[in-house]
């Protein structure tokens, strides 16, 4: 019987089909085996892990392996002061009372460090811009980010003083904006207006993520910012979040804490403070869902530590 040239031509097809498949799986093997040289890339800086980690869909990236991202949130009491590293990336937020200035300086130091990459005064409130100066001043600095706001205060001044010495200016940061960090990334979500009643609510707010990790930084923003950041649309989710303002009923409201939905809580809060921080109602919300607190006024400086993959945490008193 003879065949259709028709017929040949399907089963030429067909066999070429058969052997790209089967390439395909070989290729499929080598990647798999290669990711020695991936890292190596990662090592170097040429890649940029965080664009190959898939964020959107969430997936679990198994072949690039992150170095450590540490976040420091230094006991200085009554006050916030967290310094972040991550492949030698430097980040400091806030800098702790007047008073904590050289306990700041000497941590920083202790860390090895010469240049502060980013640095952010979230508000002019003292208990977190006091120390600043003495950093501006100790450091060699990258960007200085301050909110719109000003103060008639001694201590703004001073900052403003040690900036200007340095003929430096601030940034103002812009909501929305993504920074490469390192191996990480932060993202600027507030302060969404540029007049507020409450000076707490001018807070800078910034999301750090690193591989799948993510934590979110407050200072002090109220009820106010943190439903001008729900309405924006912002992916609030964080593994950790530093609780606003010191733990007051003012921040942490049981919308906003639902949108985060941290595993981790970090309150910085100094021993029997005259505010009486953390607020009962702040605690409750936090426990209800069954958050792990840390707080400095019990542990000491909180280490942080991710792998973007896994967070844990050091407390230095315990
Ligand atoms: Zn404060």
């Amino acid at each position: 019987m003879r065949r259709k040239p028709i017929y040949y031509v399907i089963l030429l097809i067909i066999t070429v089909a058969l052997s790209f498949i089967s390439h395909g799986n070989d290729i499929g093997i080598d990647i798999g085996n290669d990711s020695a040289s991936i890292e190596e890339q990662n090592n170097t800086g040429n890649a940029n892990p965080i664009e190959s980690t898939s964020k959107e869909s969430g997936q679990k990236n198994n072949y690039v392996e992150l170095g450590q991202l540490k976040v420091h949130f230094i006991d200085v009491g009554q006050a916030d002061s967290i310094l972040i590293q991550n492949n030698e990336k430097t980040m400091l937020i806030d800098a702790g009372n007047n008073a904590d200035s050289d306990d700041v300086v000497t941590y920083i130091k202790s860390q090895n460090i010469e240049k502060l990459d980013y640095v952010v005064g979230t508000h002019p409130h003292e208990d977190h811009i006091g120390g600043l100066d003495a950093v501006i001043e100790s450091f060699d600095i990258g960007v200085i980010y301050m909110p719109k706001a000003t103060s008639t205060t001694k201590t703004f001044e001073d900052v403003l003083h040690a900036i200007a010495k340095k003929s430096m200016k601030v940034t103002t940061p812009i909501p929305g904006t993504t920074v490469n960090f390192g191996e990480a990334s932060f993202t600027i979500l507030a302060p969404n207006s540029d007049n507020y009643k409450e000076t707490n609510n001018y807070s800078i707010v910034i999301k750090l993520e690193h591989g799948n990790n993510s934590f979110l930084f407050t200072g002090d923003a109220e009820d106010v910012s943190e439903k001008e950041m729900i309405e924006r649309g912002y992916d609030l989710t964080a593994d950790v979040l530093k609780v606003g303002h010191h733990g007051s009923s003012s921040s942490t409201t049981q919308e906003f804490l639902t949108k985060v939905n941290p595993k981790y809580a970090v309150i910085c809060v100094g021993k029997d403070n005259k505010y009486g921080h953390p607020h009962r109602e702040t605690m409750e919300l936090l426990n209800k869902k069954s958050i792990k607190i840390y707080r400095t006024d019990e542990s000491g400086t909180i280490i942080a530590v991710s792998d973007g993959e896994a967070i844990t945490f050091e407390e230095t008193l315990k």
